[in-house]
């Protein structure tokens, strides 16, 4: 680990969406110190656990510090002709969707925007796609059909200056930790603040709770279509603010309505009385924000779920105003920045749509590109199964495990293991994917990266550097341009992060930003040393008459044609997956002290030390009736595949029902991987997986 000369850096944390600032320092004997920085507007100078243990995970063991092909050390310049060849030999010969990049939320915005231009804008195809795909794409989906864009109207202060909070499908306390220290606050403040967590589970989040609804997996469309025919009964819609700036509320109206109160009670698991008592609490708080996460977006029925909830916050015109609204918390340090830059196989840069002819057109008059895809590609999981049957040739992953982290795990490493050519960039030599490289490409890490995150709240930060890059890693913009450079292509001549990040704002003024009020404004023509210096920023940042900074949509302005959001009328689908066979309902999470696959969090024995091995988290009577113990091993399997865990015997969990963890990896101990558990299930609008409702047979596990 070298250091720069900078006594303290001001940077943003590598992990969760929340997008905490902290400040790094390094001592004159090289040691690092890493803290809150306590004017970002994002924590204030909170962090969590796995913030506060940023520089124990620092050091350089198990770094990938140079280039290698099959295994062997190699030149920049080999390993970087030998990739544009392949590339460029396989779109020759099998046409531009013969190749694919599976990119990642941990990368800066920069990296995404140029990964995005070379594949979209040069190769001409839009088969690039990105774990974050995991994460929020049921949010984008949801979004982009009630308000006609990929639109976050929260903010985190809105949690703090509502009346009623709702989590659900978000366990707050251990994912988003430092949001969860700001309500937590703000109700220890005031205690008026009311609190809803609705999670099959007993989280912690749901200590704060003054209403728990242990709802069963998949049960939120049911829930939210029984609150929006409640608030139709009991005249708590605002009808102007339907009149005025939404179509379809009759539509939804018709389907919510037609479930009667017994059905609602079995699809989702909870009683009259708690059901009613959510009913209440949100008909009469004015200030209600609804925050979700994994639990709702990791579905097969993810993006129906959206609407449901956003259907109830725009009939009652509970949206764009302080202290209420719908707010979807990303689960990645750079999710927000990847949209904002099409880092998804169905969108373009700039929040424009692959599908719009005047979209495709716009953005390649703005590159000056000669090809440009022309319809989406591949999301997640097809792009692995386009893998596992050949027609993908060439892939290149970059900051990310798929063969930990997707779902079908096992078939995921299979196909990638059988890929005529595979590139990995990373910072790590050895994870479960690196090993399957033809040719691995060293990375830079967190506190030597340059560039931007987006957060939750869509807050543009600075990641910058504080340690000088080690061996030969690179930054992926680098990387991608060099390559770009190699195939022929013109206009990847970026030599700084800045110069990107300017030319991402440029595209997101240009023209008007095809007519929405995306621009970053101020920033376009942004020199080095402003960038260098620029401090946290939410954007796009709408104005009101008044040309002061307000929030989305308190006054309609949707971006549908008509300036109307939509009601999405979504039915209840039917959600017990099990079988005789197959008898328990698991649901795959995070832990409060690991980060995604572990390759950083891994490194810090205080982290570690929190829960030091992957579990299968059951109710007592459960774990009774299969006949294992307290910390005995248990055998996890599904159709798909099977994971070794250790039990955790909990009340916190309902019967039934398992939780594990999505962190451990095969290089703990064999079988760890609860994703070659999880089935390639996917939503059919947003493709997300649905890594919660996973029928699964439980058993104690014997040693062969
Ligand atoms: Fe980092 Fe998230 Fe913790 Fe903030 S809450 S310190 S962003 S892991």
């Amino acid at each position: 680990m070298g250091t720069n000369m900078a006594p303290e850096t001001k940077t943003t944390c590598p992990y969760c969406g929340v997008g905490c600032g902290v400040i790094a320092r390094v001592d004159e004997d090289g040691k690092v110190s890493v803290k809150g920085d306590p004017d970002h507007p994002a924590n204030f100078g909170r962090v969590c656990s796995k913030g506060s243990a940023l520089a124990e995970t620092l050091d350089l063991d198990g770094r990938l510090l140079e280039p290698e092909i099959r295994g062997k050390a190699a030149a920049w310049g080999e390993a970087l002709d030998l990739v544009a060849e392949r590339f460029s030999a396989a779109i020759a010969e099998h046409g531009p969707d013969s190749v694919a990049f599976y990119v990642s939320g941990q990368l800066l915005t920069e990296d995404y925007y140029v990964a995005n231009k070379l594949m979209k804008g040069y190769i001409g195809s839009a088969n690039i796609d990105t774990n974050s795909r995991l994460c929020m794409s049921s949010s984008v989906a949801g979004h982009r059909r009630a308000f006609g864009s990929d639109t976050v109207p929260g903010c985190y202060e809105d949690l703090e200056l509502a009346d009623l909070v709702i989590l659900t499908g978000s366990n707050l306390a251990w994912c988003h930790p430092v949001i969860y220290q700001r309500l937590a606050a703000a109700k220890a403040a005031r205690p008026g603040l009311k609190v809803v967590v609705i999670d099959p589970r007993r989280t912690m989040t749901a200590d704060i709770a003054d209403l728990h609804l242990a709802i069963r997996p998949d049960g939120d469309i049911a829930l939210f279509n029984g609150l929006l025919a409640h608030l139709a009964k009991t005249s708590a819609i605002d009808e102007n603010y339907l009149a005025a700036h939404t179509n379809g509320f009759s539509e939804a109206f018709a389907v919510a309505s037609a479930m009667r109160f017994p059905e609602l009670m079995e699809r989702t698991g909870l009683g009259a009385r708690e059901i009613r008592q959510f009913f209440s609490l949100f008909e009469r708080t004015e200030k209600v924000v609804t925050c979700y996460s994994q639990g709702v977006n990791q579905s097969s029925s993810g993006t129906d779920k959206v609407n449901a909830i956003i259907n109830c916050h725009l009939a009652t015109g509970r949206i764009g105003r302080q202290g209420m609204g719908p707010f979807s918390l990303t689960g990645q340090p750079n999710a927000m920045g990847g949209r904002e830059v099409g880092g998804l196989s169905n969108m373009l840069a700039a929040h424009m749509s692959i599908e719009d002819p005047a979209d495709r057109d716009r953005l390649q008059r703005f590159w000056q590109s000669p090809e440009m895809a022309d319809r989406a590609g591949l999301k997640a999981v097809d792009m692995f199964r386009a893998v596992a049957d050949g027609r993908i040739r060439a892939l290149w992953i970059m900051a990310t495990n798929p063969v930990v982290s997707m779902p079908d795990a096992d078939a995921v490493e299979a196909a990638i293991a059988a890929c005529p050519f595979v590139v990995v960039s990373d910072v790590l030599k050895l994870t479960d994917t690196t090993r399957h490289a033809h040719v691995l490409l060293p990375s830079l890490g967190w506190g030597e990266k340059d560039g931007t995150v987006t957060n939750s709240e869509r807050r543009i930060s600075r990641q910058r550097p504080f340690l000088t890059a080690p061996g030969e890693a690179r930054a992926d913009w680098w990387q991608l341009c060099e390559v770009a450079r190699r195939m022929g292509f013109d206009g990847f001549d970026h030599a700084s992060p800045s110069e990107i990040f300017a030319e991402h704002a440029a595209l997101s003024a240009f023209e008007n930003g095809g007519s929405r009020d995306f621009d970053i404004g101020a920033y376009v023509g942004l020199g080095d040393p402003a960038y260098q210096v620029m401090k946290p920023f939410q954007w796009p940042q709408p104005k009101g008459d008044d040309g002061r900074v307000t929030r989305f949509f308190a006054r309609g302005g949707y971006y549908h044609p008509d300036g109307r959001a939509r009601f999405i009328a979504v039915q209840a689908p039917e959600t017990d997956r099990t079988t005789a066979e197959f008898p328990f309902t698991l649901n795959t999470g995070r832990i409060r002290d690991q980060w995604h696959t572990m390759t950083r969090t891994g490194k810090s024995a205080r982290l570690s030390a929190h829960i030091a091995e992957p579990f299968a988290e059951l109710h007592p009577r459960d774990a009774q009736m299969i006949g294992v113990g307290g910390a005995d091993l248990i055998e996890i399997e599904s159709p798909r595949g099977k994971a070794v865990l250790r039990a955790l015997i909990s009340e916190r969990q309902t019967r039934d029902s398992i939780f594990a963890p999505m962190h451990w990896n095969d290089q703990f101990s064999a079988r760890a991987r609860i994703d070659a558990v999880v089935p390639p299930l996917t939503d059919p609008v947003s493709g997300q997986p649905a890594s919660k409702n996973v029928a699964v047979s439980a058993r104690p596990f014997a040693a062969a």
